[in-house]
């Protein structure tokens, strides 16, 4: 028998969460008078630690599918996706540019060297990029000032035969706190002003997506395409509001049960570095689950789990392989009984990434592989 930690994958709650933001979206358009943008579902870091194959069978009617990993794309075509999918970081080396051309992938393009490598390429056909600009997140793309250059380079690409659409795409660094997106915003749109309007325009991630829809949902031409992905696994991009404020459901569900109970005195310590002192005599519950299955060591007393249906709390430090908990409102609890850490019965991963310090993202990516996955309709 394995230990009986497990991961549940829900394809509904993942079509559920996608239907959810294209409503928003329309809804969004309908106020505006303009159209829902299409939607690139993110699947990088293996879907959020979900799996590229769920990802593929719950995000079936989105329009496309972006991540980074050569690899994970290569996937989504063996899974039987024919649609679109947009490399996030494009394509580092000439020899990614065969793959990029064999399994049709669009790619976004955010240096010089990679506007060289597609004008020395000999490909069977164009390669559709997203022209990336930096507009104040200094991470990714064009400088505003050197854009209109690789934008010209670019055409000139696209009269030689080797590119074929150019989009024009950038990414927020606040979508999801007080500064917004007004700020790179006009940045995005200076930059762009004087270029040809025909090709595809990417902004929005999740926060963009759930806050500022009308961004994408400006005007019908050129197409607008939103880069949601948290939202899309039930989780929230925000601090300051919940993945169900939204209408989204948790895609991942860590489950785990009771595998020990000590009865202890008042005065007793639990766990490494005896951090939690019981006040009273109490019952703690050791769950199979710990930091080397993915929960966050960082998650101290008071973190919330849900134990045969009822909200207790963690108590001292997370070891590689248990964690432990207050049964004293579970009174009936014992061997066997079942544990939710996050998800569909449990706490949010959302509120267990809070009590750790980190956001829900890093739990869901850090999902371990010795965590057993099922996958349900
Ligand atoms: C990760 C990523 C996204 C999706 O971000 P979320 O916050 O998960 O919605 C969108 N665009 C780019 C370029 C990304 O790297």
């Amino acid at each position: 028998m394995p230990r009986p930690i497990q991961a549940s994958i829900s394809t509904s709650a993942l079509s559920h969460n996608l239907d959810a933001v294209r409503r928003h979206l329309a809804q969004a358009a309908q106020a505006g008078a303009g159209v829902a943008p299409n939607v690139w579902a993110v699947i990088k870091a293996n879907a959020y630690g979900h799996g590229i194959e769920a990802a593929v069978a719950g995000f079936s009617a989105a329009q496309g599918l972006a991540m980074l990993d050569l690899a994970e794309a290569v996937r989504c075509r063996e899974a039987g996706w024919g649609g679109p999918v947009l490399l996030l970081e494009g394509f580092f080396q000439p020899a990614d540019l065969e793959l990029v051309d064999r399994y049709h992938l669009t790619a976004s393009v955010h240096t010089r060297e990679q506007l060289d490598m597609l004008a020395h390429s000999r490909l069977s056909r164009r390669v559709d990029i997203m022209l990336k600009l930096n507009t104040g997140m200094n991470r990714l793309g064009f400088a505003p000032e050197a854009y209109e250059g690789a934008y010209a380079r670019a055409r000139q690409l696209r009269e030689q035969g080797q590119v074929g659409t150019i989009g024009k795409m950038t990414h927020f660094a606040c979508a999801d706190g007080s500064q917004g997106v007004a700020g790179q915003m006009q940045v995005f749109r200076d930059a762009i002003r004087g270029l040809n309007s025909d090709g595809p325009i990417s902004v929005c991630n999740s926060a963009a997506t759930l806050r500022y829809p009308d961004i994408a949902v400006a005007n019908a031409s050129p197409a607008h395409w939103v880069r949601p992905g948290i939202c899309l696994y039930g989780a929230s991009p925000f601090d300051d509001a919940s993945a169900t404020a939204y209408g989204l459901r948790p895609a991942m569900s860590l489950r785990s049960q009771i595998i020990g109970v000590q009865n202890i005195p008042a005065g007793a310590d639990v766990g490494y570095g005896a951090t939690f002192r019981a006040e009273r005599a109490m019952r703690i519950g050791v769950v199979a689950c710990g930091y080397a299955d993915g929960y966050p060591r960082h998650a101290g007393t008071g973190t919330p789990i849900v134990v045969g249906g009822v909200r207790t709390r963690l108590v001292g430090r997370v070891s590689m392989d248990m964690l432990m908990v207050d049964l004293d409102p579970v009174p009936a609890a014992g061997i066997g009984t079942p544990v939710s850490l996050w998800g569909q019965d449990g706490p949010s991963v959302d509120e267990v990434a809070s009590a750790a310090g980190t956001i829900g993202y890093e739990l869901l990516c850090a999902l371990a592989p010795r965590v057993p996955v099922k996958r349900e309709p």
